[in-house]
């Protein structure tokens, strides 16, 4: 057992959690670690990684073993998205925004939705993700503008979204749209299609950016995109918002649960430079300084997992938990970035290397504070359910 990596888990996995654990653990090493570096710096999709994660079944995680999918819970799949996210946080963006699409069909999709659906989401074969922002609208989601138009048994799509991971690789997207602009409240005028590309709907331009390489965000382009009413998701207008909104809960923990990852790799490396690097006569491990920071990096830390874990275990047991996500999301993806800092001093000049990996935990970690509600939000959340649980 790896203390750093392991720390707060030990006795907690049961016999099925164990076991997918080290089918993963054991691929991200033979198959993922050694090439990493190459891939994310040339920023390239990898092919072959997605083959070895359908295999693995990983596009089906969450997804119910009625339609095919592994049917883990909320804990156990947070213990395996922190496990790659210590190696290539990349990849559980892949994975990630896939299984968000496959969790609102899950939720509020149709039987024939759902079978339709489903089968192929957990095998892989149909993969993508979620479609909600646009160039004008993040936070405010009630602001956004794609129309869908109701023609005979179609509707008809017009709008741009954008920074929506998996947007070139992927094929099929959970897309919210406004089928009522007039609509008050604004949120009963939103509803979700699940949308195949197709004519009228393309990936426009990968988007560049500073970390997260490998996985493609894109825009999205929806001009004159016809679409059959069977796809408008739970066959209802009106409930758009609602599905988007709903897996929130899930996706902050997951968040969180990337965030330890990155913490965890962050120190799990600075542990390990910090025992061979000289300076003075002696290992820097041994001066204060050094010791100071290192034992600040793994209660932190240790924190993020009580958190994170805490969150999902409330989830599991099917217990409303918006604050606990929440303060989990904030505080892991704060110390993913506070971790990853402490560890471009603690390496000196090769923490500013390309050739270790410590830059690029410092370029991936601040996606976690803004993805899945900007960490402003989050707090907001936090005291709004603090003022709720504490009624005058
Ligand atoms: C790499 C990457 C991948 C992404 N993947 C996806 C994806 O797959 N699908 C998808 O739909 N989106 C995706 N996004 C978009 C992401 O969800 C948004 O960037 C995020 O929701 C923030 O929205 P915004 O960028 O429009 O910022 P804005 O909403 O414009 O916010 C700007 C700032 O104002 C603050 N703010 C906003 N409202 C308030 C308020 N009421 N009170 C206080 N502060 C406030 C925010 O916290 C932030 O600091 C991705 C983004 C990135 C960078």
């Amino acid at each position: 057992m790896n203390v750093i990596s392991d720390i707060h888990h030990a006795a907690d996995d049961g016999e099925e959690a164990a076991l997918i654990l080290d089918s993963v653990e054991k691929w991200l090493e033979r198959d993922v670690r050694p090439h990493v570096m190459r891939l994310e710096h040339a920023d390239e999709y990898p092919h072959e990684m997605v083959e070895q994660m359908k295999e693995l079944g990983l596009f089906g995680a969450t997804i119910d073993p009625d339609y095919g999918g592994l049917g883990l819970n909320a804990t156990t799949y947070a213990r395996v998205i922190e496990k790659i996210a210590e190696t290539w946080m990349s990849l559980t963006g892949i994975m990630n925004s896939h299984l968000i699409m496959a969790a609102c069909v899950q939720r509020q999709g149709t039987d024939e939705q759902k079978s339709r659906f489903l089968p192929r989401f957990a095998t892989g074969e149909l993969r993508g993700g979620l479609g909600l922002t646009e160039p004008n609208a993040g936070t405010d989601l009630q602001a956004i503008r794609t129309r869908a138009r109701r023609d005979g048994d179609d509707y008809v799509i017009d709008g741009t979204k954008t920074w929506i991971t998996n947007g070139i690789e992927g094929a099929c997207f959970a897309v919210l749209v406004k089928t009522d602009p007039d609509a008050e409240p604004r949120h009963k005028g939103m509803s979700m299609f699940i949308a195949e590309k197709g004519p009228g709907f393309t990936a426009s331009k990968k988007l560049e950016k500073i970390g997260y390489k490998g996985v493609d965000s894109a825009e999205l382009v929806f001009d004159g995109y016809r679409i059959s009413a069977d796809n408008l998701l739970g066959g209802v207008e009106g409930k758009g918002l609602q599905a988007a909104l709903g897996g929130l809960e899930l996706g902050r923990i997951n968040i969180a649960a990337r965030g330890c990852g990155l913490a965890s790799a962050a120190l799990r490396d600075s542990v390990a430079y910090a025992q061979t690097r000289e300076t003075f006569g002696k290992p820097i491990a041994q001066h204060q300084a050094i010791q100071l920071k290192l034992g600040e990096m793994a209660t932190k830390l240790q924190a993020s997992r009580l958190l994170t874990y805490d969150a999902a275990r409330a989830y599991d047991r099917g217990e409303r938990c918006d604050m606990e996500a929440g303060m989990a999301k904030f505080f892991a993806s704060e110390t993913a970035v506070e971790n990853s800092l402490e560890a471009m001093r603690i390496h000196g000049g090769y923490g500013y290397s390309k050739e270790y990996p410590i830059e690029r935990y410092f370029r991936d970690a601040p996606l976690m504070c803004i993805g899945e509600g900007t960490n402003e939000i989050q707090r907001m959340i936090i005291a709004k359910q603090l003022i709720e649980r504490n009624p005058v």
